[in-house]
């Protein structure tokens, strides 16, 4: 005979696994089986790659935030919202899907940005997958795109925030065209090889200030060779910065903006940060 309690952590364990995010079939060890058109493969090639930081950029083009968001790179609004389809490997474990996808729908709690699972027929499309290291494209790609999430290391809500933002257009805080009015940064602090990762950018900084609590900003010690400061804050050089653990305010405020979100699709969680 079981225990009441014993009885109730099986029901916990039984609801639990009803309502898990269901896991991609098509795959088994890695190896399609079955119809070959339902899973996307995205154009981008990895071989032509330039890795900025965590920013893939194609070889023979140079893209900047907003100056491609400007020309084509933004992800197309249908009504209200902004569609972005997504591809999850079938390499991570539901654990680990479950980080990615409660990422990817928190953009939905405060923007017009829907993610929603890539189908046969979509054009252009996320597809996520445990490379080396955590990157992404700056923007929307013809044909698709990965955004790079390695197990070891990138599987934080923060990180899946920070890369979906690239993909839908956004630079890092500290590349903003008027960060020298915020920021030092200190190159001869910066490995070897890194600098472009500081370069400025012509971005489009839609209205808002910089924002040392931006889930796009770096900590203050990124890339440092030597353990001192590579990006110091001129409001006060002691200030540590760079570890949002989520979109700051301005980074949910931003999005809406560039991609001219409409209030009332909002829930509740943005009302109270926007008003009525
Ligand atoms: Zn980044």
């Amino acid at each position: 005979m079981m225990s009441p309690a014993l009885l109730f952590l099986l029901f916990l364990l039984m609801a639990d696994l009803s309502v898990s995010v269901p896991v991609n079939n098509e795959y088994q060890n890695n190896e399609l089986v079955g119809d070959s058109e339902v899973v996307p493969r995205p154009k981008a090639n990895l071989q032509n790659i330039v890795l900025h930081g965590d920013i893939a950029e194609p070889n023979t083009l140079s893209r900047n935030a907003d100056p491609c968001t400007a020309k084509g790179c933004k992800w197309p609004k249908s009504g209200h919202y902004v569609y972005v389809p997504y591809f999850i490997s079938a390499n991570y474990s539901e654990e680990e899907r479950n980080i990615i996808i409660r990422g990817l729908q928190s953009f939905h709690l405060s923007t017009c940005i829907r993610l929603v699972p890539w189908k046969s027929g979509d054009v252009d499309y996320i597809y996520i997958e445990s490379k080396d290291g955590c990157w992404s494209y700056l923007g929307r790609q013809i044909g698709g795109q990965y955004i790079s999430l390695e197990k070891r290391g990138c599987l934080y809500h923060s990180t899946v925030q920070h890369e979906v933002l690239h993909a839908l257009g956004f630079n890092h805080e500290q590349v903003r065209s008027d960060r020298d009015n915020y920021v030092w940064v200190h190159f001869e602090n910066i490995k070897p090889g890194r600098e472009h990762a500081f370069e400025k950018k012509q971005t489009n900084n839609l209205g808002t200030p910089y924002d040392f609590t931006s889930v796009m900003e770096y900590p203050n010690d990124a890339f440092s060779k030597n353990g001192k400061p590579t990006i110091v804050a001129k409001c006060n050089p002691n200030y540590k910065f760079g570890n949002a653990k989520e979109m700051s305010a301005n980074d949910i405020f931003r999005i809406n903006k560039l991609y001219d979100c409409q209030f009332p699709v909002l829930k509740r969680s943005a009302s109270r940060s926007y008003g009525p």
